[in-house]
């Protein structure tokens, strides 16, 4: 069974992925860059990101906290992220460090 933390971390990342879908549909630069502050302010204080690299900017395409990577050419995407950025995400995780 999660600890009240656990499942309070599990709300705050189900939620972040709810305004990340938001700023995805209505394609809104100011609600990436909220998510990014948040993100970044929530790791710095030690909470684990999710594995996947949504919460980590892509090294490859560029793209910001929370939105969906971007095709580029030479750079095949593996689901909807690329690996380079699953595998950022895995390190900040790994290391408990801040949100890059
Ligand atoms: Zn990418």
């Amino acid at each position: 069974m999660l600890s009240d933390s656990d499942s309070a971390a599990a709300d705050f990342w189900d939620g972040m992925r709810e305004l990340a879908a938001a700023a995805t549909r209505h394609q809104d630069e100011e609600l990436f860059g909220a998510l990014h502050k948040i993100g970044r302010a929530v790791t710095s204080g030690g909470l684990p990101i999710p594995t996947g690299g949504q919460f980590v900017p892509c090294p490859v395409c560029r793209a910001v906290t929370g939105q969906p990577c971007i095709n580029t050419p030479g750079h095949p995407l593996n689901d909807d992220f690329h690996p380079e950025r699953v595998e950022l995400g895995e390190k900040v995780m790994a290391e408990l460090a801040p949100i890059p």
